[in-house]
């Protein structure tokens, strides 16, 4: 068997997507490799595949147990053996497992970071000689990137410490140079093909929308999405709480999830979400590393996030499958002030030096992430850019490119701020906050204000017309932009390239949106009659999906993807050799449902004739 009939046989697929087939040719000649995906990209299948064609058990590292759970459930599915050894084995699972694994049983073995600390599985990886050690999420392996987990660290230890070294696989979705860089030292690979793949998801529909009510505003999205399911993401446990109650208030299908929820409850709602017997789960961010459900259509976040890369990691949940999706942000300025306190707050358990590095690159990244609820440009080109990806100018497909922009001349009122900022700072010998700088510029009568006799100064009420909120507003744009930022102790500094606004001639415009977007769907491909057509055959053959699902107490997804079951309507097939076209059947998957959905198809030929 070859890498390609092991793509066809067990997963379905007619062809690698790019990338793939280099990788897994480098884990099969002996290469170690670092493989930059983005989610939904198909990393799992570059080691699964090495796996099978490999002598020997493949260990996998995966930092949790419900992602585990799901691969191993998906691997079985497919007909290839697999198990995982994590906490939530009892000791006699434990054992079980182990034995089969000694006997060969097993093409992968997941394990979680902390079990390669213990003697008794490293006596067992000693013993099982794996070719092939997989790292998946290896992100968490840096202190730079999202999710630090200090087992990470470990692992290269642990490789050492085997009688003959396998070829070491890491993986990962988001990855900033800087964190890539970690990956390859910490994990000591030798020599690695590294392979960034686009961070592009060509099926997301991208969108920043500045309501005047989230509420209203959340539950129109939710209307016009009624029965697909979802993710809302929110920035606090609180919020959850009150979002959840005013949809379930409101007849949505919703349910919670947040780390201040009992073990018990948390498991409830997530199993509820990911087998659609509740459409739309309202959560922090505390939700999602481990669901692997793939058929989420939208993602909205109530708030925003404190970073890019969080943001693009949770929106990226949404379309896994492949099929359009939409990542929607509601943002507001408070959302600023929110995520600003979230990092005053954090990292209490560092010292004094290392909490300061810390809040700067949180202070950066929020920045970053301010810019793209600001920016008038294209949202994916600015997703892109971060990640330092080329892409074109525009992509036609998020909100900022489906409507117009207008840009607003705002360099007066700019100067007009940062000479108030270098005015005070002049007079009191420190910056302020902002509060007090657009008070200032306001003319307030505020006895603090007055005290420090910041009304005598020439720039104050110079701005005695506009509303807090709009100066508000101009000054985050303008730390957006880089004039302005807030320092560790909430006050505002100029930035050096002020003068240029100030003395230098630059002007600064702001964009600001003209018309909603209108509704729109990409539809790749087919005929618009054919698609109707086919709609109609695949919400049949998701019914049946889901009955199956039931049948087998597994969610949909792990039948087939909605992505497959729109292949198959779309081909309709006849007979099993046909079905075994479709992308996503595989011949474990095609015997076990083929029968099934055949008949579904043909019936529904017939009913249509
Ligand atoms: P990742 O781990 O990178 O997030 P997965 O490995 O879970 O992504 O793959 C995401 C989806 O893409 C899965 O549904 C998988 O079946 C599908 N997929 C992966 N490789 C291919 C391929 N070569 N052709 C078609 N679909 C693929
Ligand atoms: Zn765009």
């Amino acid at each position: 068997m070859d890498k390609l009939e092991a793509l066809k046989r067990y997963f379905g697929h007619g062809e690698f997507r790019p990338g793939q087939a280099e990788l897994i040719d480098a884990a099969l000649g002996g290469r170690d490799l670092l493989a930059v995906m983005p989610t939904g990209g198909g990393k799992s299948l570059c080691y699964q595949i090495p796996a099978l064609l490999l002598p020997g058990v493949t260990l996998v590292v995966s930092p949790l147990i419900s992602l585990m759970k799901d691969q191993v459930a998906a691997l079985k599915a497919a007909g290839i053996p697999a198990a995982f050894i994590n906490s939530s084995l009892t000791a006699a699972q434990l054992r079980l497992v182990r034995e089969r694994a000694a006997r060969g049983e097993y093409k992968l073995l997941y394990v979680a970071p902390e079990r390669l600390e213990s003697g008794s599985f490293a006596a067992l990886a000693r013993e099982l000689e794996p070719p092939l050690v997989a790292v998946d999420e290896a992100h968490c392996i840096s202190q730079w990137g999202q999710d630090f987990r200090p087992s990470y660290l470990k692992i290269a230890d642990f490789i050492d410490a085997l009688p003959r070294r396998p070829v070491v696989a890491a993986f990962t979705a988001t990855a900033t140079a800087r964190v890539q860089r970690d990956i390859m030292q910490l994990l000591r690979l030798k020599s690695p093909l590294c392979r960034v793949t686009g961070f592009d998801r060509p099926n997301l529909y991208f969108d920043v929308r500045r309501p005047k009510s989230k509420r209203t505003e959340l539950i129109e999205l939710l209307r016009e999405r009624r029965g697909k399911s979802g993710i809302v993401y929110c920035a606090a446990r609180s919020t959850v709480e009150r979002v959840c109650d005013m949809l379930c208030g409101r007849g949505f299908s919703a349910t919670r999830y947040h780390a201040g929820l009992a073990e018990e409850e948390r498991r409830r709602n997530q199993e509820d979400f990911q087998f659609d017997r509740k459409s739309i789960m309202v959560a922090t961010n505390a939700f999602g590393m481990g669901i692997d459900k793939s058929n989420v259509s939208f993602v909205i976040h109530y708030n925003m996030p404190k970073s890019i890369e969080a943001y693009y990691q949770e929106a990226g949940r949404a379309g896994r499958d492949g099929a359009p999706a939409d990542c929607i942000l509601l943002f507001s300025p408070g959302d600023i002030t929110t995520a600003k306190y979230l990092i005053e707050s954090s990292g209490e358990e560092l010292g004094e030096v290392e909490r300061e590095d810390l809040r700067k690159r949180d202070y950066e990244r929020l920045r970053v992430m301010t810019g793209y609820c600001r920016t008038g440009k294209c949202l994916r080109g600015y997703i892109l850019d971060y990640f330092g990806q080329e892409h074109a100018d525009c992509c036609g497909a998020c909100g900022n490119c489906k409507s117009t922009v207008k840009l607003e001349d705002v360099t007066v009122r700019a100067q007009m701020i940062l000479s108030c900022v270098y005015r005070i700072r002049e007079r009191l010998g420190y910056f302020v906050g902002k509060t007090l700088v657009v008070n200032t510029l306001r003319g307030s009568r505020e006895q603090r204000l007055i005290s420090m006799g910041l009304d005598r100064l020439s720039t104050y009420a110079l701005m005695s017309e506009a509303k807090a909120e709009e100066i508000k507003e101009l000054i985050e744009f303008l730390e957006a932009e880089g004039y302005l930022r807030t320092n560790p102790h909430m006050a505002l500094e100029p930035e050096p390239s002020a003068s240029e606004l100030l003395f230098g001639g630059k002007k600064l415009y702001m964009p600001v949106r003209e018309a909603a977007p209108a509704r729109r769907r990409r539809r790749r491909s087919a005929e618009p009659a054919d698609i109707e057509e086919a709609e109609d055959l695949f919400s049949a053959l998701k019914t049946l999906r889901a009955g199956i699902a039931r049948g087998e107490g597994v969610p949909a997804y792990m039948v087939f993807s909605n992505a497959t079951l729109m292949d198959m309507a779309a081909r309709a097939p006849r007979n099993m050799d046909e079905l075994l076209d479709v992308s996503g059947v595989g011949e474990v998957k095609a015997a076990k449902y083929g029968k099934a959905f055949l008949r579904a198809i043909e019936e529904y030929n017939r009913r249509k004739a």
